[in-house]
């Protein structure tokens, strides 16, 4: 099979033949049709700094669709055929954080793609029960972006309830900021979507007819205090502006992964009793959402992403790293 692999070399990613791999009898063999490069593949293709435990010569990519084609376990014969997708967070089922539902802080969680190989080959192999089925409405293209639009849910109901009167404000035009303000805006809140003058024309302007309002930071404040923040950004500058634009008693929500750290004056936000808190990739039950959203704005959304064949692999990464895209999809149809 052709497969990109990501080698030991900071930002190098090649083409080369592999065998298939084998599968163990819990296990099934995909067919992939699309797999999106998310920003934690960009991370690792950089080599950046938080990305040292992924394994190298990897294939990348846990943001795939396709088809299976195989499996060694006649209690999994009935998948066969089927269009699916694969939470890529691999939880152990068994501890604490498992057991009370958090899957996606399970403390033994591997992570496809990053750990051990993921999606950007024609064929990839995963254990059975992360398999899910595509629901009819959803085109395989389309479903390649499960996975940040169930992290974009969790982020969500990491705030708690989203009431119509709210304004919200979401920094950062990356996948996830842009999924987080489209869920948001469905609620019937008031949303700002947040992004720098460059991000204007490929990313920030695209998220208006989801009903989202797009912000250039450079143009100033906002004009009004938010109830609630969404840090997607991953900006150190931005997480302090995040809190400065809250209402006080409002809520801050953290979702970006950051290189540095941030210093952070507390007695101002205990002063204003800002609620605060994070969230981290996302549960199987926050993939049912993600199905319904993807199902509902699957013609608006068709256009988010730039499609690239296999064999311009190198050039999906270089635009999704230089930000002239945003959502970078890897087709192998
Ligand atoms: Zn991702
Ligand atoms: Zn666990």
């Amino acid at each position: 099979m052709r497969a990109a692999i990501k080698t030991d070399k900071s930002g190098e990613i090649i083409l080369q033949e592999k065998e298939l791999p084998k599968l163990n009898s819990d296990e099934v063999l995909i067919q992939v049709d699309y797999c999106g490069v998310c920003g934690s593949d960009l991370h690792a293709y950089k080599h950046s700094k938080g990305y040292e435990f992924v394994s190298k010569p990897i294939i990348l990519g846990h943001e795939f669709s396709g088809v299976v084609v195989d499996c060694l376990d006649a209690s999994y014969e009935h998948l066969k055929g089927k269009s699916v997708i694969v939470e890529p967070m691999n939880y152990c089922g068994k501890c604490e954080n498992c057991v009370n539902g958090r899957k996606s802080i399970c403390t033994q969680n591997k992570v496809m793609g990053l750990h051990f190989d993921g999606g950007m080959a024609q064929f990839v192999k995963t254990e059975a029960r992360y398999v899910r089925e595509i629901p009819n409405g959803i085109p395989l293209q389309l479903a390649a972006l499960s996975e940040p639009m169930s992290v974009a849910v969790h982020a969500v109901r990491q705030s708690g309830e989203i009431s119509k009167s709210d304004t919200i404000l979401v920094q950062g035009p990356g996948i996830i900021g842009f999924f987080v303000s489209v869920i948001l805006a469905q609620k019937g809140a008031k949303v700002y979507l947040s992004g720098l003058e460059k991000d204007y024309e490929s990313r920030l302007s695209k998220c208006q007819k989801f009903g989202v309002i797009p912000h250039i930071v450079e143009s100033g404040n906002l004009g009004e205090k938010v109830d609630i923040v969404f840090e997607c950004s991953g900006s150190n500058a931005a997480v302090k502006s995040g809190f400065s634009s809250l209402k006080k008693g409002g809520k801050a929500i953290f979702v970006a992964l950051y290189e540095k750290e941030t210093a952070l004056f507390l007695t101002e936000l205990v002063r204003n009793e800002v609620f605060i808190n994070t969230s981290y990739g996302s549960n199987p039950e926050d993939f049912n959402e993600a199905f319904v959203v993807l199902k509902l704005l699957s013609e608006q959304l068709m256009d988010i992403m730039t499609i690239y064949p296999l064999t311009d692999v190198s050039q999906a990464f270089e635009d999704g790293l230089n930000q002239v895209v945003l959502k970078p999809v890897i087709s192998f149809c």
